[in-house]
């Protein structure tokens, strides 16, 4: 990349290593600068003098030390310094990652990060390939800490005068080069550091490369390292030895750009794909009912009603002491902050909530994927489980958020998800469709509270509105994303299309506009949690990490989910001594044995194109891998294969919960087993993580929260079929 157009110059700064002295002034300017508080001094028995041991909120600059053998040198070691720091990438993976620009890049180069647009939520810390961003985990408001490259260092004023003589044009200039030199190149007394722009820096670099080719070697770190960065070095030996990563010349963002630019488009094709599938399913199943009068899986829909069993059984008492854990856990991840309250580090900023939302979110997929088979592929003989799917999905999704909200370091600051506009990141898609999401779902699930305390009138507002709350959602969503008149203006014609065409027209309405909006925004930010990790691929085992993964995610769901709709409705038919609807789940069955078909088919088949068989199935992650493939795929597609399988309660049981289980497994793999997450940068010291106390008192006490709300909605509202109705094995 060069100069950028305007006459803009790329500020960059040149570390020579071969002239560090290692006498640290740049890391204490930079201290001195920023304000940083001291750290204890902590010598590791393998790095020598290097003090702290990596970067972190408080060290934002740090001098590496390495020896090296050579025989040559005095006492057979030669010693290296190295200034380690942000290396504000042209195309930096942060600030693609951040959800609401806190973290941008200027137009001359430094990366800086604004903290009152930061909500917290460590994406950055994940994505960025050093290891460089670092969140204060000793504070109540946990901002993120990285170098600026001392971009605000321009701010400061100029005197008009020294010595009371007015200074001259000249040394005007002079002194704002002086000031807006970064504090450590100001302070580096052995010129090793250059501040300059990009094109002469790196003249300047080959110049001496060329001049001295026997002190260095011919490679400038950062010159083309993932796009180019604006801190580049020199070195006398190859920099894998004094453990500069190689992480390729592709700039991050590309591996997640085409997957987040296809979601506005995709929006408006999946939507309009759907009405096309509901409109020749309706076709389809009228025609069905009129030749086949006497079929009443097709014409007839099942009566629900309130569930009549006792409420405070020792079972739910259970849940509320695991809830009352949930609620104290809550409290003090507030009151002791991020760092006070859970396990987290720099080495592992997500830990176990957002494993929880991840595989949360994957198995709550019955949800939509019920809606959309009842209503848009008109499976009408399903019609029973509908309801149930729909309130533990609404449910789930709303004890997600509560999860991310406490996972965030700056949740206050959320609102800025709805100001800021940034051009490509995973996570803010995911929070836009995720919220909107639950709102439709609460839409898809109102008329059943409705009905139970007859509220005609709010029924006949929620026939008349939701169509045009989804078209003004949908588009909202399409907007934001993409900033593309073009695009939200296709996305209100199609959805407005959609919820003229199929409103309702009787006093038993379908929720068809809601089921599509439902199946159209679980495949955008299921296949968004995929894209999530596009941006690691040099942290993901090559088993799990694949530039599909959104489509694997969006996948796996629709098995992990419909999955887990069998296993609730057979734990619901045994807990509650209630008929299996055997013949119901054994037809959701065979949806989830050819979803999984569908996935382990495309997941297997990517591997091999990409070649990633060869040395899959070694070592550690080999066995993960293994273990993956057996319970996942090969067990449960066994079991589930036929039909007369599927009608035995306890193969369809067993098959339905290891393929969820599968899925999970998946999900845990991506983020904890198979990430090689090397901590801080210089990545030497990584740290070990098990959850704390309190986020397994949140992430339980959640999970009992929504069994013991379901169990009372159930109770309480006209969610299950009424048990005379039910058509038993
Ligand atoms: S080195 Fe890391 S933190 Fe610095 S700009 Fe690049 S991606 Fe961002
Ligand atoms: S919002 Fe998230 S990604 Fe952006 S700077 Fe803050 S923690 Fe990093
Ligand atoms: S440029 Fe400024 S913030 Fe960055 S390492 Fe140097 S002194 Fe520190």
């Amino acid at each position: 990349m060069t100069e950028p157009a305007g006459g803009i110059h790329t500020k960059t700064t040149l570390v020579d290593i071969t002239k560090c002295i290692g006498c640290r002034a740049c890391q204490v300017a930079c201290k001195h600068w920023n304000e940083g508080e001291g750290e204890a001094t902590e010598l590791e028995y393998n790095l020598g003098f290097q003090n702290p041991a990596t970067l972190s909120a408080k060290t934002l600059t740090l001098i590496t030390f390495h020896e090296l053998p050579n025989e040559q040198a005095q006492g057979g070691l030669n010693y290296l310094f190295t200034m380690r720091r942000c290396l504000h990438c042209l195309e930096p993976a942060c600030t693609s990652a951040c959800p609401t620009t806190a973290l941008a890049r200027m137009a001359d180069g430094p990366v800086g990060y604004d903290a009152d647009k930061c909500i917290g939520c460590r994406y950055c810390v994940w994505a960025c390939p050093w290891g460089v961003p670092t969140p204060e985990w000793d504070s109540l408001t946990p901002k993120i800490k990285k170098c600026t490259h001392c971009a605000d260092r321009e701010d400061q004023p100029v005197p008009l005068e020294r010595n009371s003589v007015p200074l001259t044009a000249d040394e005007t200039d002079r002194y704002k080069k002086s000031i807006t030199t970064p504090a450590c190149v100001k302070a580096c007394p052995a010129d090793a550091l250059t501040f300059g722009d990009r094109d002469s820096i790196l003249q300047d670099a080959h110049a001496r490369i060329a001049a001295h080719p026997d002190k260095y070697v011919d490679h400038i770190y950062g010159e083309k390292e993932a796009g180019g960065t604006t801190v580049v070095y020199l070195s006398s030996v190859p920099f894998e030895k004094i453990g500069f990563p190689d992480v390729g010349t592709k700039p991050y963002p590309g591996f997640s750009r085409t997957a987040l630019h296809a979601v506005p488009p995709a929006v408006i094709a999946v939507g309009a794909m759907l009405g096309g599938v509901y409109s020749f399913m309706k076709r389809r199943t009228v025609a069905l009912i009129a030749a086949a009068e006497n079929n009443s899986a097709l014409a007839s829909k099942p009566k629900f009603a309130p569930l009549d069993a006792p409420l405070l059984t020792p079972f739910n008492w259970g849940l509320l002491a695991l809830m009352a854990f949930g609620v104290i856990s809550l409290i003090t991840r507030f009151v002791l902050g991020l760092g006070g309250s859970t396990h987290l580090s720099n080495t592992y900023p997500w830990g176990l909530w957002i494993v929880f939302d991840l595989v949360w979110i994957a198995v709550a997929a019955g949800a939509f994927a019920t809606a959309g088979i009842i209503y848009v592929f008109q499976r009408k003989d399903l019609y029973s489980l509908g309801r149930s799917a729909v309130l533990m999905g609404l449910l789930s999704y709303s004890f997600v958020t509560v999860t991310l909200i406490a996972d965030l370091g700056l949740p206050w600051n959320s609102y800025q998800l709805a100001l800021q506009s940034p051009e490509q990141s995973a996570m803010f898609e995911v929070s836009w469709c995720v919220g909107l999401y639950v709102t439709i779902l609460l839409l898809e699930f109102l008329p059943v509270p409705f009905e139970r305390w007859g509220l005609a009138r709010a029924m006949a507002i929620w026939q008349k509105w939701s169509g045009a709350y989804v078209a003004g959602a949908v588009t909202l969503f399409v907007f934001l994303l993409s900033r593309n008149y073009v695009y939200a203006a296709l996305a209100a014609v199609v959805f407005s299309a959609l919820a003229w065409l199929f409103r309702a027209k009787d006093k038993k309405p379908e929720p068809i506009i809601l089921a599509i909006a439902a199946v159209t925004l679980s495949t955008m930010h299921q296949s968004s949690l995929g894209s999530l990790f596009l941006l690691m691929p040099d942290k993901l085992a090559p088993q799990w990490w694949s530039p599909v993964m959104p489509i694997s995610f969006f996948l796996s769901s629709i098995a992990a989910g419909t999955g887990l709709v069998i296993v609730i409705e057979m734990w619901i038919a045994r807990g509650w001594n209630r008929p299996t609807p055997m013949r119901q789940l054994a037809a959701m069955g065979q949806i989830t044995f050819w979803s999984l078909l569908v996935y382990a088919i495309f997941r297997l088949a990517d591997m091999g194109v990409r070649g990633q068989f060869a040395g899959a199935f070694g070592g550690t992650m080999g066995a993960l891998f293994i273990a993956e493939l057996v319970v996942g795929f090969v067990i449960p597609l066994a079991l589930l294969a036929r039909q007369s399988s599927r009608m035995l309660p306890r193969t369809l049981f067993l098959g339905a919960s290891l393929t969820t289980a599968g899925v999970v497994f998946n999900r845990i793999n991506v983020v904890y087993f198979a990430m090689h997450v090397k901590g801080a940068m210089p990545q030497v010291a990584p740290e070990h993580y098990a959850p704390s106390i309190f986020e397994w008192g949140i992430s339980v006490g959640l999970i009992a929260t929504t069994i013991f709300l379901f169990g009372l909605g159930v109770r309480l509202m006209p969610v299950l079929p009424a048990k005379e109705t039910i058509q038993g094995d």
